[in-house]
């Protein structure tokens, strides 16, 4: 089933980001991980496809086996970094014949060493592009997302132009947005304010990554321009050296941002997990027992872009 589908039944949807292992503790890992949170009965669970495009198979072996062994529904993300357009009809067939209805097309990153990003030979330079390619291939009976920036992307830090560009990803096909990691929720309510102004109607689906470990984090931050509010960084400063206690940080920060998130109107969360499922499962327990939709919330679905700003 199309996730596009499940946006009609204005409950949020919950989802689960993974990345492919590349050791056998790592897959042990992710298979500890899957087990735990297939659990919470999340609504799709998302398979990245590593940086320079290095996990292609694994990436389509991983979402194959989850949503057929698993029973969860899978969408695959895919980059066009170092790919022909023949490897990404390949690619995209590939997982077509699989079942994979779910798919979110990237440009993906320049290698650490590159500061911009080049198109390689014969192949695609803006995610957009490969939107467009792979809506002549199938038409509409696959389900597109596409990323979005807060607070813009790093390549891009003028946000009218950043907009100008996810609105032409848009009409190129996408049928909802997923967001970069945030930590403060006004980043994510003036971005849907902004989009809502630019004329894009379709879910936007905020990303949220808990906190578990400072050094991660950091360098995580660093790589993808999400900011840290100046208070979150001096909290964390504090707690330098003690796992725990950084880690009951990035709980209690993520719980109390996704509460609000949902109570202010947004159609779901997007965990990413980095293959852990204890901050995941703890978080959204208590977002359903908390329940913001029924017990916040004076009203379901996106409020307007006034009503949202926090
Ligand atoms: C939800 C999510 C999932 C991700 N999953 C992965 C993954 O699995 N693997 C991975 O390697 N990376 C992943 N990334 C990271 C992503 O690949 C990088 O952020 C990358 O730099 C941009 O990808 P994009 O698809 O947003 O690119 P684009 O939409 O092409 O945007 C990239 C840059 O180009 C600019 N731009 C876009 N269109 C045009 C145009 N027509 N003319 C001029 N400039 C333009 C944009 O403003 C932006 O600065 C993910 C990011 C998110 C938010």
């Amino acid at each position: 089933m199309k996730i596009s589908a499940l946006f009609a039944t204005g409950k949020p949807l919950f989802s689960f980001e993974f990345f492919p292992p590349k050791t056998e503790a790592g897959a042990a890992n992710l298979a500890r991980a899957v087990h735990d949170l297939k659990d919470l009965s999340p609504d799709f669970v998302s398979v990245t496809h590593g940086a320079g495009g290095s996990t292609r198979d694994r990436t389509v072996d991983l979402v194959t086996r989850i949503q057929r062994e698993e029973g969860m529904r899978a969408m695959a993300h895919l980059t066009a970094v170092a790919t022909t357009r023949d490897e990404i009809a390949t690619l995209v067939d590939r997982l077509v014949d699989a079942g994979i209805e779910n798919m979110i097309p990237l440009r993906g990153d320049p290698p650490a060493d590159e500061q911009d990003f080049a198109a390689p030979p014969g192949g695609f330079a803006h995610a957009s592009d490969l939107v467009t390619f792979i809506r002549q291939r199938h038409g509409s009976r696959l389900c597109l997302a596409g990323a979005g920036y807060p607070e813009g992307h790093p390549q891009c830090r003028d946000l009218d132009r950043d907009m100008e560009h996810l609105v032409t990803k848009v009409k190129a096909g996408i049928d909802f947005i997923i967001t970069q990691l945030f930590f403060d929720n006004r980043h994510y309510f003036n971005f849907v304010a902004r989009a809502r102004r630019a004329g894009i109607t379709i879910p936007i689906i905020p990303g949220i990554m808990p906190i578990t470990d400072a050094a991660q984090i950091e360098r995580i931050t660093r790589m993808c321009g999400a900011s840290m509010p100046p208070l979150l960084l001096s909290e964390l400063d504090r707690r330098r050296g003690d796992p725990v206690a950084t880690m009951q940080l990035g709980l209690a920060q993520a719980t109390a941002q996704c509460i609000g998130l949902i109570a202010g109107g947004a159609p779901g969360i997007h965990f990413y997990t980095l293959n852990q499922s204890p901050a995941t499962r703890m978080i959204l327990t208590a977002l359903r027992i908390a329940n913001p939709t029924e017990s916040l919330a004076p009203q379901r679905g996106e409020r307007q872009p006034s009503e949202a700003r926090r």
